[in-house]
C-alpha cells in the first residue's frame, strides 16, 4: 500500500471540495481563513488519525493518537477529532455530530477566541458545580444532552 508524504495528505483534504449548504459553506471559509480547520487537520495528521468527510463540510478525525482512547470528542474549527470512531461515540451519544457541529459554528464566530474563552468557561463551570461543562457556556450552546453531559 502507497501512504502519501502526511503534507500531500494535508493539502489533499484542504483542496478537496464538497456540496455543503451555502449556511455551512460559510462557516467552512471562515473556519479555513482564521486557520482554526486546518489546524484541526494538522492534528489530525500528527496524530495519525483517520481522517474522512462528513456531513455539512466538517472533517472527522478518528482514532487520533493524540487524544485518549476513552476519552471523547474535541473540535477544532470544522474538524471533529477522536481517540476512538465516532460511530462507537454515537452509540453512547446519538447526537454528538450535531454537538461537534455546534463547537465548530462557535469557532467560525469566535476564531482564534475559541480556546481561551473555552478555557475561562470551564474554569468557571468547574468552580460553580465541580463540573467542566455544567456551567460552561460554549457546551451549553452546543447542547449538554447532545454532548453526553448531564
Ligand atoms: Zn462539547
Amino acid at each position: 500500500m502507497c501512504t502519501p508524504h502526511p503534507a500531500n495528505r494535508f493539502l489533499g483534504l484542504i483542496r478537496h471540495n464538497r456540496r455543503v449548504l451555502p449556511r455551512y459553506r460559510i462557516r467552512q471559509v471562515i473556519n479555513y481563513i482564521n486557520l482554526s480547520t486546518p489546524l484541526g487537520l494538522l492534528v489530525g495528521v500528527l496524530g495519525r488519525a483517520k481522517i474522512s468527510h462528513e456531513k455539512d463540510g466538517l472533517f472527522v478525525a478518528e482514532q487520533c493518537r493524540l487524544m485518549l482512547p476513552d476519552a471523547g470528542a474535541f473540535t477544532i474549527g470544522n474538524v471533529v477529532i477522536t481517540g476512538q470512531t465516532i460511530a462507537r461515540l454515537q452509540g453512547f451519544f446519538p447526537e454528538i455530530l450535531d454537538h461537534e457541529a455546534a463547537h465548530s459554528s462557535q469557532w467560525a464566530w469566535l476564531g482564534p477566541l475559541f480556546l481561551p474563552l473555552y478555557v475561562i468557561w470551564m474554569g468557571w463551570s468547574m468552580l460553580r458545580t465541580g463540573n467542566r461543562a455544567t456551567r460552561n457556556y460554549l457546551e451549553r450552546w452546543a447542547g449538554l444532552k447532545r454532548g453526553g453531559y448531564e
